[in-house]
């Protein structure tokens, strides 16, 4: 598809509507569009394509088929004498950005499949990067299959919710029995599964920016607004204070953080977690904490669950194996209710209903949370010194430093690290181009700062799951398209 249909088709749209750009950029502000006079002039010049949510609001505000703004001439399909009906996707969708697994990716498998081999740092997936699971897992799973053939009750096994029970024990979250565990098909069901039963059209959930996207995705697919605040790179990337209370409305029901946090790879300290809960008491806001990385904390840093500050509010707290145990592709998550749960009696109904409707989440890996949760923890190896995640986050580090123009936070824990571009010596203007541009130019594949709800073009994501070898060879590439790259 042509960028110039696009454009030619947009200004004829803009024309007939009687729309100029500033209109637009008035428009989309009014509706809490993002979309800048930077970004609008690239599109009408034909420098860029705009994204999903993006193309539909231009679509809707020029009153066009987004099909034919981007140049698709409409084939009417026909059988026999009759037009034949065309199927689309919901119009729920419409704002729903998911970019982790995006155009840029369906650009490397484009390159892949003509041959190409495309060095991906793009998600946190352990076992293709040569992290094993431990065998007493395999092993243990592979004794209880047979036993693992129907459904289990909709929460999960007895076994496995006892020992998440034990290790929340650990972790100092109040007020919780076995019948406050609920197991998921990863932490993604959870999330999804817990903002469904509570957000009504409208309702606003503050979610951090930058955040790991699917938490805004499914907000938003819920029907509530995600109100981003901002987490602060001056300042270790710890969520903003004053940005969270100033983006408190009438309409907020509860506050999301990551921690330990993908993409900014931040720990939050006890002091930033109880400034947080003062907030959410004063305004009475449910916590949702998604904690997938706490046993991935380096530098001899402790790992603190904010439920554990919060007994007289209602937390869900989640976390599972994918990343401590290197176990992504089982799918196992969960969720833990705790706290003052009196106010969230009927929130727990909805939540109880949906999890009884996906009847459960998968058994066989069920099965093994007890053998993964006790005794010796191989995730330990990995972040001491001498250990892979420890020892390649240095070096990524040291690296992008290195790099003139590229500055970044020293990550404390998981695997990612979120460096910032300075965009007057690239001239950045559009994050997703230079993704692209690093795709198409050196082969490697990251995730710009967009895909994470971070609305300025200067930063992106690298994961640093790759042995040092690799990241070496990657470097060396990076360093080389920063020494000329300008957009
Ligand atoms: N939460 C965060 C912060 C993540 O980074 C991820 C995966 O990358 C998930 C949740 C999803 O995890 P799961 O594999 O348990 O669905």
């Amino acid at each position: 598809m042509l960028k110039g249909t696009f454009a030619e088709r947009l200004k004829t749209a803009m024309d007939l509507q009687g729309k100029k750009q500033v209109d637009l950029v008035h428009i989309a502000s009014e509706k809490g569009v993002k979309l800048g006079k930077s970004h609008i002039s690239q599109y009408v010049n034909g420098k860029t394509l705009p994204r999903g949510d993006i193309l539909h609001f231009l679509a809707e505000t020029l009153q066009v088929d987004e099909e034919w703004l981007m140049g698709k001439e409409k084939e009417n399909q026909t059988l026999g004498e009759r037009e034949m009906r065309e199927f689309k996707k919901s119009s729920k969708l419409h704002n729903v950005l998911y970019d982790v697994r995006g155009p840029v990716v369906d650009e490397a498998e484009r390159m892949e499949d003509a041959g190409m081999h495309i060095l991906k740092l793009n998600i946190g997936n352990p076992a293709p990067f040569g992290f094993k699971t431990p065998d007493e897992v395999i092993y243990d799973m592979r004794r209880q299959l047979t036993d693992c053939e129907g459904y289990s009750s909709a929460k999960g096994l007895f076994s496995a919710r006892k020992a998440i029970m034990q290790y929340a024990q650990l972790k100092k979250i109040p007020n919780l029995s076995i019948e406050d565990i609920y197991t998921g098909n990863g932490v993604s069901e959870l999330i999804n599964l817990s903002m469904s039963a509570l957000l009504d059209n409208g309702d606003e959930i503050l979610i951090p920016s930058p955040d790991y996207p699917l938490w805004t995705a499914c907000a938003t697919l819920a029907g509530g607004k995600a109100v981003h605040y901002i987490c602060d790179e001056q300042s270790d990337w710890y969520p903003d204070m004053e940005d969270i209370k100033k983006k408190i409305t009438d309409r907020t029901k509860a506050i999301v953080i990551i921690n330990p946090n993908n993409p900014t790879g931040a720990l939050y300290p006890r002091e930033v977690l109880q400034q947080i809960v003062d907030i959410a008491r004063e305004h009475q806001l449910i916590i949702f904490s998604d904690e997938i990385y706490d046993r991935l904390v380096m530098d001899g840093e402790e790992h603190v669950s904010i439920a554990s500050l919060a007994p007289d509010l209602f937390c869900v707290t989640y976390s599972g194996l994918s990343k401590s145990h290197m176990i992504a592709g089982f799918r196992i998550g969960w969720m833990i209710l705790s706290g003052n749960k009196k106010i969230a009696k009927d929130y727990i109904e909805g939540i109880k209903m949906l999890s009884n409707m996906r009847l459960c989440s998968n058994v066989p890996a069920q099965s093994i949370v007890q053998t993964a949760l006790g005794g010796h923890q191989s995730v330990n190896d990995y972040i001491l010194p001498g250990g892979r995640i420890y020892e390649q986050r240095e070096f990524i580090y040291k690296q992008l430093t290195d790099i003139p123009g590229i500055t970044c936070v020293k990550p404390k824990a998981a695997f990612y690290i979120f460096p910032k571009m300075d965009v007057k010596k690239f001239n950045i203007l559009d994050d997703e181009k230079f993704a692209l541009d690093l795709l198409r130019e050196k082969k490697i594949l990251v995730v710009h700062g967009g895909g994470f709800n971070w609305h300025q073009p200067d930063h992106f994501r690298i994961v640093y799951l790759p042995r040092v070898e690799v990241l070496k060879e990657s470097m060396e590439k990076m360093g080389d398209f920063f020494s000329y790259y300008h957009q």
